[in-house]
């Protein structure tokens, strides 16, 4: 058979680059990388062997294998394998959203600061994991081969991390993959980095990959405990052991922002260990986006991206929940029906939404991390009836025209003027624009603190709500807003009467405007407009008219 070279796709080009020029210090992740691939994969056989007996593997299990002489180092796995345009797909192409995205940012900020180059990149590229690349750290050429279980032929991919690499067919491949490392030179002042070095690799397995649930072996020895961490007892788990699970189920380099350990007893018995990450991923408001829960069924894998477990406007919370009392069998249609997941959907939830209000008295600098991040999203459950609107207000807060940092709607209302009893709003898209509109100036004259809502989702949410802590929102933009005034801003009759030739001259040459009136809510503007109390406020009309309506 042929051997066809193929080029990288641009973007995967780029990764490659800066995984050849080692953009971080700890080049001993590319052998955690490879080993989660090898579990994902094996994972993935299991499932498919449940509805398939022939895919089944035997002894399903990871080894490891280091070659003094040749330098090389394999990472062996009987797990799903790949067919040839797997191959081509996964490996010579970025798939995941936002990779692009990332690399765009990741020039220009390398551009904008010289020098911190590298640092900001490992950052950048952190949010989404470098996976499989990240073995061009250490390697001068990579060998893969493949057979994906149940199929007759198998794969050879090799590249030196250059822009090509090469793919053939070949007979005899075993089912699964293995990943050929070929090191670089020894580097003879590094014996850090030696990683045909056997203790050297029972030492990296040990600190990331303990936890796999598949025997890692390295010739008869067995590297890793397999010990599942949601169900050890947080006291014997080390902060960094949660890090590094976190990181294996998210691909997510950065630390997770806060921990959640969760244990039901009873007639219903679940574990769960829920993350809240730092920082939002880049496809948070996409419709695909993924949902980070992985379903476990008395330690055995079942599903990721179990939607059925957490409420969409949380799911970016990453995490696994081990339930003891469901099928191996169970399919996601199923799930949506089960009325003991339903019951564990709202307890996560809860717990979730409490972790967070936890946080706001106990953390304010990690509270501020998850609003700002997530904020966004949390707010969608405002839109949706069954949801819990009191204990998401409760963790929300708000740009105001007091001060510089958001404000809880408890601090809000602690700064309420006397006889104030609404909770007064504006809404546009950014703070710059509310900021400066004219219909902010008497309550800014008058110091009534207005809360500045600028997240697209706001403009719905705070209609469908309308009231918190037994106080009404209103809008400072629309119908008539009645401060207390002063004496010497009661509009008189008198002065009504001066100027009823104007308003009614006004109201007939102003065609789109329903009606004219005096006004005491501006103190420097001439006029504005105001929206009708039942009219839509100007953003959600800007916001209809894009969609077309
Ligand atoms: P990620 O694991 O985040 O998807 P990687 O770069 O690590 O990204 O791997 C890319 C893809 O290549 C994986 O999603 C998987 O489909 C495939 N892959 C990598 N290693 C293996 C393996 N050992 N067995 C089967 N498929 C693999
Ligand atoms: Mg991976």
């Amino acid at each position: 058979m042929t051997t066809e070279t193929l080029e990288f796709q641009a973007e995967a080009r780029q990764l490659l680059q800066l995984m050849v020029h080692s953009i971080y210090s700890n080049k001993d992740i590319f052998l955690r990388e490879l080993i989660s691939n090898a579990s994902d994969a094996l994972d993935k056989r299991r499932l498919a062997g449940l509805t398939d007996d022939r895919l089944r593997a035997e002894d399903p299990h990871i080894a490891v294998e280091a070659d003094k002489d040749a330098r090389t180092l394999t990472v062996r796995d009987n797990g799903i394998g790949m067919t040839r345009d797997d191959v081509v797909g996964l490996i010579g192409t970025i798939a995941r959203s936002g990779t692009a995205e990332t690399l765009r940012r990741m020039k220009e900020r390398a551009k904008e600061k010289e020098g911190e180059k590298n640092a900001e990149s490992a950052e950048l590229i952190g949010q989404f994991g470098v996976g499989f690349y990240s073995v061009f750290m250490v390697a001068d050429k990579v060998t893969l081969l493949t057979r994906r279980a149940g199929e007759e032929t198998g794969v050879r991919w090799e590249s030196d991390g250059g822009g090509t690499y090469t793919v053939e067919t070949v007979e005899d491949a075993p089912e699964g993959t293995s990943v050929t490392v070929h090191l670089r030179p020894a580097d003879e002042e590094d014996a850090l980095h030696d990683y045909v070095d056997e203790w050297k690799i029972r030492e990296i397995v040990k600190r990331y990959s303990d936890f796999i649930a598949f025997p890692i072996r390295m010739g008869d020895d067995t590297l890793n405990s397999m010990k599942a961490l949601w169900a050890r007892p947080r006291s014997e788990v080390a902060d960094e052991e949660y890090r590094e699970f976190y990181r294996h189920i998210s691909h997510d380099w950065t630390d997770p922002l806060e921990t959640i350990r969760m244990r039901a007893e009873g007639t219903f018995e679940y574990e769960a260990l829920l993350f809240l990450p730092a920082r939002a991923p880049h496809d948070l408001f996409q419709r695909d986006a993924r949902h980070g829960i992985q379903l476990y069924v008395k330690r055995v894998f079942i599903m990721d991206d179990t939607r059925e477990l957490l409420p969409s406007h949380l799911r970016f919370v990453k995490g696994v929940v081990d339930a003891a009392d469901l099928s191996l069998n169970i399919s996601r249609e199923i799930l949506q029906q089960d009325r003991h997941i339903q019951l564990i959907r709202r307890r996560l939830a809860k717990k979730v939404l409490s972790t967070v209000k936890d946080l706001m008295t106990n953390d304010a600098d990690k509270y501020r991390t998850f609003w700002r991040e997530f904020g966004p999203a949390v707010k969608e459950g405002l839109l949706d009836a069954s949801e819990d609107h009191r204990a998401i207000l409760d963790i929300a807060s708000f740009a105001t025209t007091v001060g510089d940092e958001p404000t809880s709607l408890a601090d809000y209302i602690s700064r309420m003027k006397d006889g104030q009893d609404k909770l007064y709003f504006m809404t546009g898209e950014s703070r710059a624009q509310v900021e400066n509109s004219p219909h902010l100036e008497a309550f800014k004259a008058k110091e009534y603190e207005v809360l500045l809502l600028t997240d697209p989702v706001d403009e719905i949410w705070v209609d469908a709500v309308g009231a918190y802590d037994g106080k009404e929102f209103q809008s400072v933009a629309r119908g008539a807003v009645d401060l207390p005034a002063g004496e010497d801003e009661e509009l008189s009759e008198e002065k009504s009467g001066t100027y009823a030739g104007l308003l009614t001259w006004l109201g007939e040459t102003l065609d789109d405007v329903k009606d004219v009136r005096l006004t005491t809510r501006l103190t420097s503007s001439p006029a504005c407009l105001v929206s009708d109390a039942d009219g839509i406020s100007p953003a959600l009309e800007k916001m209809y008219k894009a969609m077309g309506q």
